[in-house]
């Protein structure tokens, strides 16, 4: 939490609820945290799926890390925060060729997910640059949703048809810069994370000479829940040199360089959400805290099960004072209309009440970058707390004249 209390309400009273809030303090250190884990051998390109917000880019774009985007429409904002073309790495799967035109037109380097698509590519851009993303057939990750390699996801060449890939780049007249891989998210233990890039550096080896860098991917995890370790980058470090030693002693262009690609890592933990409690009640016999955050904003717990920490900061009401603490389970919902609608499943909060506030978490990545309209539940606005202190608004909230705005 870096929000005392009295600033959490004073927020919610200036900018509404919900509200994301961000420190701009937290952002940055996790960016310098993550470069420095690396000792500059692998340099990182944030996966804007994560939080695409205008003034949260700038910071991370200041901090020298380049950017992944997945569409057309990350690419746009991206532009918006100040990228240049070739700070943005361009990863699509099952994209049209107009949008893989849309990249080109822009000078933007882009990894092909599939034959089909690289066959869509050669066509547009004959003769150009192109990388490969690969499935080392190890997969990662805190859930089966959120698994992007191995036997059984969408994504990436099976390595089994390298030859095939090596026609289609001979036949457009291709040049192979890079190859990449994504295992998937949030794991907080390195070994899959190295044995796949071990294994990706072995078909590099066996395959592609001369390129210009591999590409490992993110999903460094944070811990969500208060009793998990945080990812051991030393011994990430201590287990992935040795590999990249060892693969360079062998590869015929010494000044290929290695990436990565974290999300979530750089912009979970400096975000909180703020909701309000606007009922509270039993139903046979189960407690429920009702809120204002409904899946609509935060839609990781619905979607993969996910925990967050949720905090209860209590209105100063005077009738308040000294009110008992009910250790009672309760269950943290939200307005949405679908049973479903769950935030955090029996939790000790205490004696919550109307006009209470809840703050979520860790809400920084996967949070405001997947809510919706649903229910016509207007999207919340995001604010940031910046070095100096001050807050201010970065993404205003939705209004009602947004929801009929495109009809
Ligand atoms: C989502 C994604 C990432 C980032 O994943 P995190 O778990 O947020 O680090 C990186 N690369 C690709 C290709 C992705 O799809």
């Amino acid at each position: 939490m870096f929000l005392k209390n009295e600033e959490a309400f004073e927020i919610v009273r200036e900018f509404g609820s919900p509200v994301y809030v961000y420190s701009e303090d937290i952002l940055r250190q996790r960016c310098r945290e993550l470069i420095d884990a690396f000792d500059g051998r692998l340099s990182p390109s944030f996966s804007i799926k994560a939080n695409s917000n205008i003034s949260l880019l700038n910071i991370i774009r200041e901090e020298g890390i380049g950017a992944d985007a997945m569409s057309h429409g990350e690419i746009f904002v991206l532009e918006h925060a100040g990228f240049s073309s070739d700070e943005i790495f361009y990863i699509g799967n099952n994209v049209s060729a107009d949008e893989l035109r849309y990249c080109i037109d822009r000078g933007i380097l882009v990894s092909a997910d599939s034959l089909s698509q690289l066959e869509s590519l050669g066509r547009i851009n004959r003769g150009g640059r192109v990388a490969l993303r690969f499935n080392p057939g190890i997969g990662a990750g805190h859930c089966e949703k959120v698994v992007t390699a191995g036997h059984k996801t969408k994504f990436g060449i099976d390595p089994r048809f390298c030859a095939q890939a090596k026609e289609l780049l001979s036949k457009y007249d291709m040049k192979l810069v890079g190859i990449n891989q994504h295992i998937g998210s949030l794991f907080l233990e390195p070994a899959p994370y190295v044995e796949a890039a071990e294994n990706l550096l072995e078909m590099v080896l066996d395959n592609f000479p001369g390129l210009d860098f591999v590409d490992f991917g993110g999903g460094f995890g944070v811990p969500y829940r208060p009793d998990e370790p945080r990812l051991d980058f030393g011994k990430l470090r201590e287990m992935l040199f040795p590999v990249l030693d060892s693969f360079m002693e062998r590869y015929d262009n010494k000044y290929v360089h290695f990436k990565c690609e974290p999300g979530r890592y750089l912009v979970a933990e400096c975000g909180l959400l703020l909701g309000t409690v606007h009922a509270v009640k039993e139903n046979y016999g189960e407690a429920y805290v009702g809120t204002d955050i409904g899946f609509n904003v935060l839609m990781r717990p619905v979607l993969y099960d996910s925990y967050h920490e949720v905090k209860l900061l209590r209105n100063s009401d005077e009738t308040r004072k000294g009110a008992g603490e009910k250790a009672l389970p309760a269950t943290i919902v939200g307005n949405i209309c679908e049973s479903g609608d769950i935030l955090a499943a029996k939790r000790l909060l205490g004696d919550a009440r109307e006009n209470d506030i809840i703050a979520v978490e860790n809400a920084g990545a996967y949070g405001y970058s997947m809510a919706s309209n649903y229910n016509c539940r207007l999207r919340p606005a995001e604010v940031l707390k910046t070095a100096q202190g001050e807050v201010k608004l970065i993404r205003a909230a939705d209004t009602l004249e947004s929801l009929i705005e495109n009809f």
